[in-house]
Formats: C-alpha cells, structure tokens, sequence
C-alpha cells in the first residue's frame, strides 16, 4: 500500500494530466495545478508568474495572497533574471526576499520555495509556494513540486500554441474579409465551406446563402471562355500536383443580378499523402479587362479608318498632282490642295485628341487657369466657323453682364470648338447654331444648339464615352468619337458639368456649366 499522501499526490498528478488534455483555458488549469501544490506541500500560499512575450514576469494566478498584496511581490519578481536558458536561469535567495516582502505586507509568511518552469529547454515560467510557518522544505517537496511545475510547463506552452493556433485564424480571417477578391474555399467534395465578404457584394447574396452550397450550384457559367471548368477539369484528374492550380474565365451567372465577366483560379490543398483537403477558389471580376480590351478593339479600328482616310485622299491627291503625263490648270491645283491641307488638319486635329485622351487616362491633362471672358471665347470660335460653313448661321447670345470666370482658355476654346463643330457636322442642311450663356447663382451655364436631326434619346447616355459614335453618324460623318469625351473631361476638370438637353425644341442642345 502507497501511503495516503504518495496516493494523493498520484491522484492530483492524474487529475492534472487529463486536466491539461480537456481544458485549454490557462488561468483555469493554472490555478488548479498552484492550489493543489499549496496542499500538498502543506503551504498557505503561492503563486504561478509567467515569462512574458517580450520577457519580464507577470503573476499568473496566486492562491492565499490577497490581491491587493500582490503588487509587493513585485521586487520578488523583479530580482529573477529575465532568462530562457534553465542552466542560466536561478531563483535568488528566496528566503531573504521573502522576509523583506511579507514584513512590509504583514503577510507572515516565513519560508519559500521557487522552481522554474521548464518545457522543451526554456523557462516559461515560476512556481512559488509560500509557508507561514519554519521548517525547511525538504528535497521530497522540491521533488514533488517540481512534478507539478513540469505539468504546469507542458499547460503554459499548450496554451501558447493555442494562442498562436488562434492569432493565426484571426490573421487568415482577416486577410479572407478584406480580401477585395472574392475567395471560396472548398472541401473536398466541392462543397463551399467558407466565402469572404467580397464574394458575397460580387455574386448580390449573403454569406449565409453561399456556404455549404455544393460548388456547381454557385458557379454556373453563362459562358466559359476556357478549355475546361473545375468540375471539367476534376473528372479528367484535376489536381495531380500541389502546384496544378486552374483559372477558369467566362461570365458567371447571378441570382438577381446580369452575368458577371470573372476570373476564377481553383488552387488544391493536398495532405503529403497527395490527398484534396480544400480548394481555394479566388474570384476576380475582370469587367475593367474586358473594358480596356474592348477600348484597345475599338482604338485600333478607329485610328485604322480615321488615320487611313486622311492618308489615302492626301497620297491621291498627291499622286495626281505629280503625274507626268498631264498639266493641271491653277484652280484644279487650287482644289487638290485645299483638300490636302484639310485632310492634313484633320489628322492634326486627330493627333491632338488622341494624345489629350491619353494624357487624360494617364492623370496628366492640367489646366492653366487665368481671368476670361469666355463670351469672347464664343464668339471668335462662330467667326472661325462663319468661314468654314457658310450654310450655317452662328449666333452669340449672351446677357451684357456676363460675368468673368477663372478658366484655362486654350482648354475651353477646344470644348467649345468641339460644340460647334459637332453643331456643323450633325446638321448638314444648315441653320442656326445658336450659343447661349446663362448666369446663375453660383455657375454660368453655356449650351450649344443646332437645328440638325438631334441625338437619339438611346444614345444620350453614352455620347461622353470615349470612342462612342451612334451608329447613324458614324455611318453618315466622319469623326473619331473623342471630341465629347475631351469636352467632358475639361469641363470636370474645372469642376463643372456637361450634359445632353433632352427635349430640345429641335435638332441638338448640349449645355455645360462652370462654377463663378
Ligand atoms: P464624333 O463627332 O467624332 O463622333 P463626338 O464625341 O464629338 O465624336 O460625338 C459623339 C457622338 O455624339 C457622335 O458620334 C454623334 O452620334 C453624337 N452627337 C454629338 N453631337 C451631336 C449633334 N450636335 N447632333 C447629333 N448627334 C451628335
């Protein structure tokens, strides 16, 4: 038979072992280890202090000391190195301590013990366990707690990995809610374990409605422009490596919303056995791809026509004109060179809206503002344009206190050479292009009107786009689709605004404002 206390002390050690496996709350399995250590080594009070994450001791849990004592145990504390290394590591004179502390807190206590907590080779931590009455401990208590020190060791540091395991989480379910992809991750049935915010606001459902859907019932595609998709892929062995990760592009159905153009890439998660654990789906909507594609189709058909065209009639012309065999009287050379240099100008003029348009993407388009009187601006344009369209009649409308704005002229001479000349292009029987100027509290208003067919209510919406001809005018005129585009973004950059008249009376009426 164990004496009783030997089978206590099993009982405890038991109790404390299964205890480490169940509990993962620290202070819980903390003060159950120091309370049954106090008994058994037959103290009144003790107390677990830690090693800091960046070193220094903090008490843990205590048993018998009242709290508001705690804090005179500080120069305890503090005369323990601040050492990992249990060969380096000591626990001064506890005794001597001892007695400066509890004479100061009238605790009474009269002899300590302290053993390290030691796991894995490094100090986690103290136990003390404190009496109130002399009598040495003996090596059978040392023994004996340091069993209970070398559980509570094994606790501290299984709760730091929990710890750890839990910081992880939080830093990966951070990274998945601010993720601006959207992100799935699957298990290995392809059933939808977990979806990030963003995936949500791009599919137009909540969370709750996406997770634990199978895969196939959330990505459908309304059209796949790869060779194969996840399920494809999956039948034909997808995924044979680690590494085999699948991007899947088309547009992807939505519940309540149109088809979305996205790009999915599938990435395994296997066990080292080669096992699928989890597919990681990261979900990009390529809309601005698409856009800037469909940009860069219609540059390079635009610039074609609009560049060849000029081109051509200038070779022609040249051509003509330079033969051998044939003498061409002045007004035939006349012409032939007017057409040249009308030709010549058109291309300037696309040269220069092309370069505006790029420097407008790329941020650099600025403005050089100055006092003007932009009535004046108005009214050299018509006088250019009387010249060139004597069909046309041009009239300036103004109030006689029209007042000054600050405004970059060479920019707002260009908008409003754009208006009139659009005005001219868009009413080939002729008219009136009447500019009017309006003063309003706090902004002029400008708008241009011409007595030509108007702009097909179906177009309004589009017409400031870049490249955006309606289909009636780029069948009937020429034009490159930029000038509203560079009017737009030059009123903006003022900080005003350009817009379609609706209902004019007839023809067209485009109106901008500019802040006083
Ligand atoms: P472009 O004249 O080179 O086509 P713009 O950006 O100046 O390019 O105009 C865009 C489109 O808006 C034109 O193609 C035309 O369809 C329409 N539009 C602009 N002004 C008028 C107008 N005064 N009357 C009718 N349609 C117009």
């Amino acid at each position: 038979m164990l004496p009783d206390f030997r089978v206590r002390q099993r009982d405890y050690l038991l109790e404390i072992g299964r205890a480490i496996t169940q509990e993962l709350d620290l202070d819980k399995l903390l003060a159950r280890i120091l309370n049954v250590s106090v008994e058994m080594l037959a103290g009144q009070a003790g107390l677990i202090a830690l090693r800091g994450e960046e070193g220094g001791w903090n008490v843990a849990t205590s048993h018998g000391i009242p709290p508001a004592f705690l804090n005179y145990l500080d120069p305890l504390l503090k005369e323990i190195p601040d050492q990992e290394d249990p060969a380096k590591f000591e626990i001064p004179q506890i005794n001597s301590l001892l007695k400066k502390v509890t004479r100061v807190a009238s605790l009474g206590f009269l002899d300590g013990v302290g053993l390290p907590l030691v796991f894995r080779s490094r100090v986690v931590g103290m136990i003390f366990i404190f009496r109130n009455y002399s009598g040495r401990f003996s090596g059978n208590d040392r023994a004996l707690l340091q069993s209970f020190a070398d559980q509570a060791a094994i606790a501290v540091r299984n709760a730091q990995f929990y710890a750890q395991i839990r910081r992880e989480k939080q830093r990966m379910d951070t990274l998945l809610d601010s993720a601006a992809d959207g992100i799935l991750i699957l298990n290995a049935e392809n059933l939808i374990e977990r979806c990030n915010p963003a995936f949500a606001n791009l599919w137009g459902m909540p969370i709750s409605k996406i997770v634990e859907r199978p895969h196939a019932d959330v990505i459908r595609w309304t059209r796949v422009e790869s060779r194969l998709t996840l399920e494809q892929a999956e039948a034909q062995g997808w995924p044979l490596t680690p590494h085999a990760t699948l991007y899947v592009e088309g547009d992807l159905e939505r519940p309540d919303l149109m088809p979305l153009p996205v790009g999915i890439t599938y990435a395994p998660l296997l066990t080292p056995a080669g096992h699928l654990i989890n597919i990681v789906a990261t979900v990009r909507d390529i809309t601005h791809f698409r856009e800037a594609d469909e940009i860069k189709r219609t540059f390079i058909s635009v610039i074609s026509h609009e560049l060849k065209t000029p081109v051509a009639l200038i070779k022609g012309y040249v051509g003509t004109l330079r033969r051998d065999d044939a003498t061409w009287d002045r007004t035939i050379v006349q012409d032939s060179l007017a057409v040249i240099e009308e030709e010549a100008d058109r291309l300037t003029e696309l040269i220069e809206n092309l370069l505006d348009a790029t420097r407008l993407q790329s941020g650099t388009l600025s403005l050089n503002r100055s006092d003007l009187a932009i009535e004046h601006t108005a009214e050299r344009v018509a006088d250019r344009f009387k010249i060139q369209a004597p069909g046309h009649e041009f009239i300036c409308d103004f109030p006689s206190d029209f007042p000054v704005i600050m405004g970059d002229e060479d920019r707002l001479e260009q908008v409003l050479f754009n208006l009139l000349s659009n005005g001219v292009k868009y009413s080939p029987n002729g008219g009136e292009i009447r500019i009017t100027g309006q003063v309003r509290p706090e902004r002029i208003v400008i708008c241009v009107s011409d007595q030509g067919p108007g702009i097909a209510p179906g177009d309004i919406p589009y017409i400031f786009d870049r490249f955006y001809r309606a289909s009636e005018a780029s069948r009937k005129t020429k034009g490159a689709g930029l000038g509203l585009f560079l009017s737009r973004a030059v009123v903006e950059a003022h900080g005003g605004r350009i817009w379609v008249d609706p209902m004019p009376d007839q023809g067209a009426r485009i109106c901008f404002s500019l802040p006083r």
